[in-house]
């Protein structure tokens, strides 16, 4: 029974899917304004993990992230509703039109995508494609008289909510008295938020626009999330995902909007991705510990390592992104796939029982962490510990052509969800004489270091003879 704890009642509960036998989920995608950060990549990767694991559940899940291309403003908590919408602000900077930002860094994001090996969602709706489905809900909201127009715009009165605040915490009251001096003295509280803004004032020149009811304009961030989801997955969805500083004003917003417009629980379960900090300290430009998914693989990191490097943490535990931390991870993989190949050579006896208990130990030790919140950390221990008492049996009494694909198979099942593994067989080559001279060389070296003790410098070559693709075993 999958447990998942819930960001809105913030406890753990237990899953029960809207309907039986199917999930849906949707993820705050990116805005397409500049390439998206590791941070970013972390709350779809987490997504991407809970996907897969639904998938390998047997579920048929139906995913949904959608492309922001217009309306985000550049006012990051956006409360102000003030800031510059943030694709009009890079099309300015880098002297392009704001089409041509919002494709290429789509474009950049879908490569990010694959190289990290996310699952594709069912669809990636673009704001920009789906403003009439927006323009319909705020009619609607507009019915329920729940919104009124400024000189500006069209606003939600959150007063009118009474929920608003449950996701985040924040109370209405303690918000109205530490707002900022409001910049749009229109608006009846600071805390309402934008669903539509007119070509006035500094939006004037904007190019995006759409005529609606209320003028020509465009819409506000979070009617997006909620008119798209409502789309493709209907009104009340299974899961919602984003990072954590989607919580407010971004979600809490699409829910009251939502809630309200179809007199529906908008969502069932909330999932937010904890913050990233990169050597513990805050991401961002200026102190240089910015990166990027390509970025990471311009240091030559495998996209493997950044992959597992943020799906083995636990999503709601802080992850400190360290440069070692990826290293780490290469190493665990690299003795996964070292495994496989252990299994791939060994040579076919005779049938071995014990392989297939150990298998249906392991799977439940998985899935029982797999269950509880998705406790990836919890769930990988037993896969160690399967690798030893495999190898164990395998010198012990040897194994069959079928064990073989038992555990192949089984760990191709774990694969469809870390998706770092690699079951291509590696075959022995030939070295070149110039590489056998060196590594005779380096053979030498390693016997004398290991004669003198000297593990830690026999270590080191023994690595670099790895690195060439050679494999060292010390026998009897
Ligand atoms: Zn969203």
């Amino acid at each position: 029974m999958f447990e998942i704890y819930n960001s809105y009642t913030k406890k753990k509960e237990k899953f029960k899917p809207v309907t039986e036998g199917k999930m849906n989920i949707y993820t705050c995608g990116p805005t397409v304004y500049s390439n998206a950060h590791v941070g970013n990549f972390s709350a779809f990767l987490m997504a991407d993990i809970l996907v897969r694991y639904f998938k390998y559940s047997g579920y048929d899940v139906k995913w949904i992230m959608n492309i922001t291309d217009v309306g985000h403003l550049t006012d990051d908590n956006e409360v102000t509703d003030d800031g510059e919408d943030k694709l009009e602000a890079a099309s300015k900077r880098e002297n392009k039109t704001v089409w041509e930002i919002a494709r290429h860094y789509e474009e950049l994001f879908m490569k990010d995508i694959k190289d990290l090996r996310l699952l594709p969602a069912f669809k990636y709706p673009r704001a920009s494609e789906h403003v009439e489905e927006m323009i319909d809900m705020i009619k609607t909201l507009e019915e329920k008289d729940v919104i009124y127009e400024t000189s500006d715009g069209l606003y939600f009165d959150i007063s009118k909510f009474k929920k608003y605040g449950n996701l985040s915490g924040n109370v209405i009251e303690s918000l109205q008295a530490g707002a900022r001096v409001e910049v749009n003295e229109d608006k009846r509280s600071a805390f309402d938020f934008a669903l539509w803004k007119k070509l006035i004032g500094k939006n004037e020149n904007h190019i995006m626009k759409w005529d609606s009811p209320w003028g020509s304009g465009f819409p506000g961030w979070h009617i997006e999330c909620s008119a798209m989801s409502k789309r493709y997955l209907g009104e009340t969805l299974d899961f919602h995902t984003g990072g954590e500083d989607n919580k407010f004003p971004h979600h809490e917003s699409e829910i009251a909007q939502s809630e309200t417009a179809n007199d529906k629980k908008y969502v069932n379960y909330w999932m937010h991705k904890s913050r990233v900090v990169v050597n513990n300290e805050k991401m961002s430009k200026s102190l240089g510990n910015f990166f990027t998914v390509q970025d990471l693989l311009k240091l030559g990191y495998t996209p493997e390592s950044i992959r597992f490097t943020f799906v083995s943490v636990h999503y709601r535990s802080k992850l400190n992104f360290t440069e070692e931390k990826l290293q780490e991870s290469q190493k665990t993989i690299d003795k996964f796939n070292e495994f496989i190949q252990f299994i791939i050579k060994s040579e076919e006896t005779q049938e071995n029982k014990s392989i297939a208990s150990i298998i249906k130990s392991t799977k439940q030790q998985f899935e029982k962490a797999m269950d509880d919140d998705l406790n990836v950390s919890g769930a990988l221990a037993p896969l160690f510990g399967f690798m030893k008492s495999i190898r164990k049996q395998i010198t012990k009494t040897g194994i069959s052509s079928e064990n073989k694909e038992e555990i192949l198979s089984f760990l191709r099942s774990m694969n469809s969800i870390f998706e770092v593994f690699d079951f291509e067989e590696k075959k022995e080559k030939e070295l070149s004489a110039d590489d056998q001279n060196i590594v005779d060389e380096l053979i030498k070296k390693r016997d004398q270091f290991r004669a003198e003790k000297n593990w830690a410098e026999a270590d080191k070559v023994r690595d670099e003879l790895n690195k060439m693709g050679v494999k060292i075993e010390d026998k009897k």
